[in-house]
């Protein structure tokens, strides 16, 4: 027996199979999908089987050293989207599969069993038990464990010693029953199934089960879109078939998985990256064994093995996390896509703010448009009020405005809850010198410095960079420095000073780096024990607090300014998704954006809850300026240690690219990147606008190829960017 095995190799080139005895001792064991060690040269490397064969004509072949993970194995649609996942994302298949496969199986981790068990005691047979029991008086422990099985007892083999257990084992009156356990259970809290209104019996109605159609669901903030996924998944289970559901944070995951669980109890795995090792294999093994008709999850959860799919759900479709921004770059939307088609499944995607893309193909009725365009119970969208910043300035209001203040004191007097929304965290963003002008930046990136209070730190966002924060300038040795710009940690410090009888909790990455701190932070205000929440866009999408009345925006200007075309669509659902927060039950909510641009276009459709209007300006701008969806992009990053390597060789890329390319195809660049340097690493960068993937396809692969094998300077190739 032979198997052919994809080898997991560092150059791209090496993207090909090898084949392999296999040893007698794994004749049994080994499948088609698994991960797998091999020799390989003088190395042992990992490697996939993707064919089990009985003859060959090659000689000279070296054997299969032992599998990696016994328990999984790709099956053949992951197989075959490898391939589609390295197409559409230019990777290598062997990093395909290793995206697909659950990572808590590196091969560095081979030594631990992941499985857990609960071990019973059970009785071979009643009546030799009984006879036992009856003429073995001098062992009293033994004859009352006896007993209690001969009364169908479940006995668990921790509750008696092995001094107890071993000479019944010996004897073959009983044996171990061993139970696989679960780290994560479900947790029913029960919450009731609401009966859909009309509009959601409707959008449910529209959807064609057992067809891979795509859908868009245009549903306003707190329109019961949640509702609608769940009575359609309900009704695929009900036909036997399984779903996906994907969300884009796992901050979100905690109260959608609660309404998953009370709604499908043990049918429902959850799946993200925050799960430790063990709990995202066992959710994996529930998945694998197709002991879970649901899966509830981020990005990765596309992948799952789950068979037999009836529908998949995309949540805040427009939300940037559904992209990988590391190799490999790929959009959880085109892997859906391909496994609607391959299961002949439904694909629904909902938001409040469609991705400009999809709800032009809604347009043209590449996607089917469903609108829910009311909120449920009557409640209405909240009342938003723009302020203007330099008007606050002259009063001196440098964070918190004359209206914005004026809130929140009638609203803590209400004992409602207020939400503040900044998107920066740390104390403050810029410290600088006032006598030389010095200003702290990293020294491996083009970025300045935060300071963090809390830790009397500077840090750098993007490589973690850190040093102390010192009284004197480390120029000219003054103490004159000072700092501009406003963070989540200042906003606190702030607001607990203003409102000191207000309890007030903190959302950010800085405050939420332990396991469990998003849940610990949402309980504590669905149970009302805080006031004032404030925090970064982590504190901005889908969470469903019916005592949030008021939102405040600090600082609506930072998103607005991003050099980035998407900019003003970014803002819009950012500030869209915050003001969605307040008052989404029986209290009409309010929201305050202060801002420096109070005229702002995009601040006015914000105001005006106008997603349509918002989507006719800005359409309007992207096809006078050819940016999607009216063509497509792909940038490419030219990136070294050595900045003129990385400069000379952009050129290079870019005549080659001159050369290859038709003239349908627009090539700009190469520019020096929006980051130029991070992580002592300089990046140059050229953007391909075109109208057709195929014609640029061979030429990315051709480039990627020359570059694997390029010693000073890496290509990143990252097809429909969401930043550039
Ligand atoms: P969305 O996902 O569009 O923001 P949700 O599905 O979360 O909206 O619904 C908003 C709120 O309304 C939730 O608290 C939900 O439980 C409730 N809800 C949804 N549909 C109904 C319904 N048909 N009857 C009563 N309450 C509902
Ligand atoms: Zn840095």
């Amino acid at each position: 027996m032979y198997a052919e095995v994809l080898v997991e190799y560092g150059v791209k080139s090496l993207d090909r199979s090898f084949t392999y005895i296999v040893p007698n001792y794994l004749k049994t064991k080994l499948k088609t999908g698994m991960k797998v060690v091999v020799p390989f040269g003088h190395q042992v490397i990992n490697g996939f089987v993707i064919n089990i064969k009985n003859e060959t004509e090659t000689d000279n072949l070296k054997e299969i050293i032992s599998i990696t993970n016994e328990e999984f194995a790709l099956n053949d649609e992951l197989l075959e989207l490898g391939k589609y996942l390295k197409e559409v994302s230019m990777c290598s298949l062997i990093t395909a599969y290793n995206t697909m496969f659950p990572s808590s199986m590196k091969v560095k981790s081979i030594k631990s069993n992941y499985n857990l068990y609960d071990i019973y005691l059970e009785l071979v047979n009643k009546d030799i038990a009984l006879k036992y029991v009856k003429n073995n008086k001098r062992a009293p422990k033994r004859n009352e464990l006896l007993t209690r099985l001969l009364q169908s007892e479940t006995i668990m083999q921790k509750e008696y010693s092995s001094a107890v257990v071993k000479p019944l084992l010996a004897e073959n009156l009983i044996y171990l029953r061993k139970e696989t356990k679960y780290r994560i259970n479900q947790n029913v809290s029960n919450i009731s199934k609401p009966k859909l209104t009309l509009d959601q019996e409707n959008a449910v109605s529209l959807v064609e089960l057992n067809k891979a159609n795509t859908y868009l669901i245009h549903g306003i903030t707190g329109s019961g879109k949640t509702e609608v996924y769940m009575s359609l998944i309900e009704k695929v289970i009900a036909s036997g078939k399984t779903a996906i559901m994907l969300v884009p944070e796992i901050s979100l995951t905690t109260q959608i998985v609660n309404r998953f669980y009370s709604r499908f109890g043990s049918d429902v795995a959850i799946f993200h990256s925050a799960l430790s090792a063990g709990e995202r294999h066992d959710e994996y093994k529930k998945i694998f064994l197709g002991e879970v008709k649901v899966v509830v999850g981020t990005r990765s959860a596309i992948f799952v093995p789950l068979r037999n799919i009836g529908i998949i759900v995309i949540d805040e479709e427009h939300s940037t996390n559904y992209k990988q921004e590391n190799n490999p770059r790929y959009h959880a939307l085109d892997i859906a896509k391909k496994r609607s088609l391959n299961h002949n499944a439904p694909l629904i995607l909902g938001s409040a703010t469609p991705l400009l893309e999809s709800y032009a193909r809604s347009q043209k009725e590449v996607y089917k448009l469903i609108t829910l365009d009311k909120r449920i119970g009557d409640a209405s969208l909240p009342k938003i009020t723009i302020v203007d910043m330099a008007e606050e300035y002259k009063k001196r209001n440098m964070i918190i405005s004359e209206d914005l203040d004026k809130k929140i004191k009638e609203k803590l007097l209400k004992k409602e809850q207020i939400m503040l929304f900044l998107n920066r965290r740390g104390f403050t963003r810029i410290v600088t010198c006032k006598n030389c002008g010095y200003t702290y930046k990293c020294p491996h990136c083009e970025i300045t410095l935060t300071y963090h209070k809390t830790s009397n730190n500077l840090k750098c966002h993007y490589c973690g960079y850190t040093v102390l924060n010192e009284e004197e300038c480390p120029s000219c040795k003054e103490n004159s420095l000072t700092s501009y710009g406003l963070g989540t940690e200042k906003l606190e410090e702030e607001v607990r000073e203003k409102y000191p009888q207000a309890k007030v909790i903190r959302m950010d990455a800085d405050t939420t780096t332990k396991k469990g701190s998003h849940e610990k932070i949402i309980t504590m205000i669905e149970n009302e024990e805080v006031d004032i929440i404030l925090g970064t866009q982590m504190i901005s999408k889908g969470l469903d607090f019916p005592k949030v009345t008021l939102v405040g925006v600090i600082n609506a200007d930072d998103s607005l300014n991003i050099p980035d075309f998407r900019s003003g669509e970014y803002t819009f659902s950012l500030l869209h998704q915050v003001s969605g927060r307040a008052g989404r039950s029986k209290i009409p909510g309010e929201v305050i954006i202060q801002t420096f641009n109070s005229d702002d276009k995009t601040l006015n459709f914000v105001k005006q809850n106008d997603y349509l209007n918002l989507y006719n300006y800005e359409m309007n701008i992207r096809r006078l300026l050819k940016y999607p969806p009216y063509f497509y992009l792909t940038s490419i990053k030219i990136t070294s240690k050595d900045y003129k390597e990385a400069s000379s060789e952009a050129t290079n890329v870019l005549n080659y690219l001159k050369r290859s390319l038709n003239n349908e195809v627009i090539i700009l660049g190469p520019t020096t990147a929006a980051m130029f340097k991070i992580n002592n690493i300089y990046r140059f960068q050229i953007i391909l606008k075109y109208k057709n993937f195929n014609f640029i396809k061979d030429s990315l692969r051709n480039l990627d190829e020359v570059y694997s094998a390029h010693k000073k300077v890496s290509l990143e190739i990252d097809i429909n960017p969401t930043r550039i």
